[in-house]
């Protein structure tokens, strides 16, 4: 049984994730200890007790300690099978962290699967449903998974209550998976986004946000096209997503509102980060760069990209996936800040 430290590196949440996904994907089983134990509160919350329940569902596996506040798992999993399911979070846990960990297993199911996750889809700590469906699956259709994403119903905290549906094509086995190979990016194309916000909330946020995010890009010398939305939520929130569409990659940011934020900050916040990585030698951003590695991992290839710059969450995801699937990983810092991420072809 391989045993994983659930409070090794980063210490968050995504370790679990990433050990009970590739477990359900690969049939390995695993053993998580000591999860999120440096966190204030440790532990299986709402949002990391969804994820292990679905891996366990989209595999047929079993799980002992799957309980609010558990910090141990045993997680045997049984095949990756393709289907209908439907989770939901009870909180406004992000729904968008729990599809990824079920990608990879559904991935290699045999057959199409559509799945309905309640709960948050705008987290500050989390892929927004936007970066999802425009950034994440952009860059997953590489490597030959087709996902499409729809959101039903959009989800804030704390009330949450949101709804993404995704469905994915079933690939079978490791080898229909491609390497992804992104070590260009080729040229800038055009940036566009979303500014959205409740019904409840004045439209002139969505305005302000536009204009801001335009005018600042305008300064840059970027063009840029933003749709505006108006969403039925239960509890207020705003958000301005932005994407960098280059001719061979995607990245995309996103700021949410809050009370005490104007609309021109989250508009700054969001253009911040976009012009960085424009700046950057990045073929994706620091987010994608841990996001995709699970993919990579489950593709016998070698796949190279060039993370905007190593996180945190890149070393330990490329920590936790070496100890599941004895994958070798590099990644390599370069002067300019970014890394050269490389997982290298399976010798099994
Ligand atoms: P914990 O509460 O224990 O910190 P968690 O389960 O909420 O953990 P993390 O372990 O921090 O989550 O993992 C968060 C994931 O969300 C990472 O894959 C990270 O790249 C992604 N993420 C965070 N912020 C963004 C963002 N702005 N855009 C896209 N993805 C993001």
């Amino acid at each position: 049984m391989i045993v994983i430290d659930g409070s090794q590196g980063e210490g968050g949440g995504q370790i679990l994730r990433t050990s009970v996904g590739l477990s359900a994907a690969m049939g390995t089983p695993v053993r998580v200890i000591a999860i999120r134990a440096g966190r204030q509160r440790p532990g299986l919350r709402p949002q990391h007790l969804a994820a292990v329940r679905a891996a366990a569902a989209v595999c047929a596996g079993q799980v002992t300690g799957a309980e609010l506040g558990s910090q141990e798992i045993t997680f045997i999993p049984g095949q990756p099978q393709a289907g209908r399911f439907r989770f939901d979070i009870g909180t406004a846990g992000s729904g968008t962290l729990v599809l990824q960990t079920i990608i990879p297993a559904l991935l290699l199911a045999d057959g199409d699967s559509d799945v309905i996750v309640t709960g948050g889809t705008h987290n500050p700590l989390a892929p927004c449903f936007e970066y999802l469906r425009d950034v994440y699956a952009v860059l997953a259709s590489a490597a030959n998974a087709q996902i499409y994403l729809e959101m039903t119903k959009a989800g804030f905290y704390p009330s949450g209550g949101g709804e993404i549906r995704m469905q994915l094509q079933g690939l079978g086995e490791p080898d229909a998976i491609e390497p992804l190979r992104l070590t260009d990016r080729g040229q800038l194309r055009h940036i566009e986004g979303r500014s959205a916000a409740s019904y409840s909330l004045a439209a002139h946020i969505i305005d302000r946000q536009t204009q801001q995010a335009l005018g600042r890009l305008a300064k840059a010398r970027h063009r840029g096209s933003i749709e505006q939305a108006v969403w039925e939520t239960f509890s207020p929130g705003t958000v301005l997503f932005l994407r960098a569409v280059f001719g061979k990659t995607v990245a995309g940011f996103f700021a949410l509102g809050s009370r005490a934020k104007t609309a021109e900050k989250v508009a700054d916040d969001c253009v911040d980060s976009l012009l960085a990585f424009i700046d950057s030698p990045g073929t994706v951003d620091a987010h994608a760069a841990d996001q995709l590695l699970t993919i990579a991992a489950l593709c016998p290839d070698e796949s190279r990209y060039v993370a905007e710059r190593p996180t945190d969450q890149l070393h330990t995801n490329a920590k936790v996936i070496r100890e599941i699937t004895g994958r070798q990983i590099d990644i390599a810092p370069a002067d300019d800040g970014s890394a050269l991420v490389i997982v290298h072809e399976s010798l099994q």
